[in-house]
């Protein structure tokens, strides 16, 4: 028997084994694909270079991930290429300096800024710490997110930039976005204010050799305790262990458990005793986020000849965002894009050339032309992925995570949850996975003792 079986082996489940094994605990990894890394994946293209097909930004205050970064000896390196943002608006689109090199608002705009933040901020700490506020304001707090940006900011300046830096955070404002849910976001996610003085925000560095080489190194590490292919599809637990039923019949035996599994990834699985009513309501509830992330291959990055950083953002279209994510030192130009939301939904269900086509024509209104012929197009799908289904973190609807949040970590007898989908801080987020797996490892690692 195992000290303690972990399910998964993305950066939660590997961190919380490494964490066990330094402990001289006996530990086994169970993993469905036949990879590492989960979430976090890359993709090796014929001239040597790679994609990111997963997780891939690092921003401030990723610390634990950073620690886990320098540990493995690897190296981290800054955006590409330096140069003019082009933000596509009511169909034109425009160069805008990207604030690195120049500020894009006025002194006025920046004290307007600076004020909204704080007020955010504020409400959100107050949100956290008091029950009766936050009772006596419920129906204000329900209030649309964006109405109170436009009541609480003056200047449309500072308007746009308070929604780029909350969108580059938290992914894109969903239209029924309420007060409420963005408070728990800033309690939950990067801090705001560093990361608009740093610019950028979240999309910042990246691992020289791409993420999916963090979870490499953790596993070269590991070495046999990580175990590929090992599908779990039941779960028995007592009070003083637990049973895992693989796909090939096999059964695994260990005295703690943690499963990995985003929230509605984990109701699939069979359990035994069923897991808690409330447990199931709430995952059924996480919508899990559609995102394909996809690739343009072109001969050059040519549009930094022009003096364009590859970074772009649209009003409208299926791909409103894109990178220069080139690798260090690769002579061909790789531009990424996301289809979210209900555009992913709807393009999921069509043609791999449809969406090819459709990146296309947008790469063409933001960058020209020379964005007409890629040498290659590469995607996932996130949602069509069995050991994830959906991403980028799953996405709580309105009144989820505040009703359940807080408790979907808590563990349910032997069987503990770690991911990113269950930390308190950079919740679906890498840094949140990461947390959670070392948090975890140290409860289990305390009911071993
Ligand atoms: C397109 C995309 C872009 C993203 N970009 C960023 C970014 O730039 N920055 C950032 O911080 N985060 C980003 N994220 C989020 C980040 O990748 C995740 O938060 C993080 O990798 C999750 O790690 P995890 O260990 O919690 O979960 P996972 O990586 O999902 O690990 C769970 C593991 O369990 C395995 N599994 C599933 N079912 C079973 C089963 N039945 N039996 C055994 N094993 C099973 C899975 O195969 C997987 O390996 C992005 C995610 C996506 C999809």
């Amino acid at each position: 028997m195992f000290d303690c079986a972990i399910i998964g082996a993305g950066l939660a489940g590997l961190v919380a084994a490494q964490h066990l094994v330094e402990r001289g605990l006996s530990v086994t990894v169970l993993e469905a694909r036949n990879r590492v890394g989960g979430r976090v994946e890359n993709k090796t293209l014929n001239d040597g270079s790679y994609l990111e097909l997963g997780g891939q930004w690092i921003g401030p205050g990723f610390d634990s991930l950073r620690e886990l970064i320098d540990d493995l000896g690897l190296d981290v390196v800054g955006m590409p290429a330096p140069g003019n943002l082009i933000v596509r608006l009511r169909g034109q689109a425009l160069a805008v300096p990207s604030s690195e090199d120049e500020p894009a608002l006025t002194p006025f705009e920046v004290s307007d800024l600076g004020q909204g933040l704080l007020r955010l901020r504020r409400l959100a700490e107050r949100f956290r710490s008091d029950n009766a506020w936050r009772k006596a304001n419920d129906a204000w707090l329900n209030q649309d997110l964006r109405r109170w940006i436009t009541t609480n900011l003056r200047t449309q300046g500072a308007q746009r930039r308070f929604s780029e830096v909350y969108a580059a955070a938290f992914g894109p404002m969903p239209k029924e976005c309420t007060l409420l849910e963005g408070l728990h976001q800033v309690n939950s996610g990067p801090d705001l204010e560093t990361m608009l003085a740093s610019n950028g925000g979240l999309h910042q560095r990246r691992v020289q050799g791409g993420m999916a080489t963090v979870a490499e190194g953790l596993a070269a590490k590991l070495g046999s305790v990580v175990r590929l292919g090992a599908e779990v599809v039941k779960v028995e637990h007592s009070a003083t262990s637990a049973r895992l039923h693989l796909a090939d019949g096999e059964v695994v035996e260990a005295k703690q458990l943690i499963s990995t599994l985003p929230p509605r990834l984990a109701m699939a699985l069979d359990h035994e005793p069923p897991l808690p009513a409330w447990r199931a309501e709430a995952a059924d509830k996480v919508a899990p986020g559609n995102v394909i992330k996809a690739f343009l291959v072109y001969e050059t990055p040519f549009w930094r000849e022009q003096g364009l950083s590859g970074q772009s953002s649209a009003d409208e279209g299926p791909v409103r965002v894109t990178f220069d994510t080139t690798a260090e030192g690769a002579a061909k130009g790789h531009l990424m894009g996301y289809f979210e939301g209900a555009d992913a939904d709807s393009l999921s269900r069509r043609s791999v050339t449809l969406r090819e086509r459709a990146f296309i024509d947008s790469a063409v209104r933001s960058f020209g032309q020379q964005a007409a012929e890629p040498l290659a197009y590469f995607e996932r799908d996130w949602a069509a992925e069995r050991y994830t289904g959906g991403c980028h973190g799953a996405h709580f609807s309105p009144g989820v995570w505040t009703t359940n949040g807080p408790v979907l970590a808590e563990p349910d007898g032997v069987l503990h949850w770690a991911g990113a989908e269950y930390s308190t801080r950079f919740n679906g987020y890498m840094e949140g996975a990461v947390r959670s797996g070392r948090e975890v490892a140290a409860v289990v690692a305390r009911n071993l003792a």
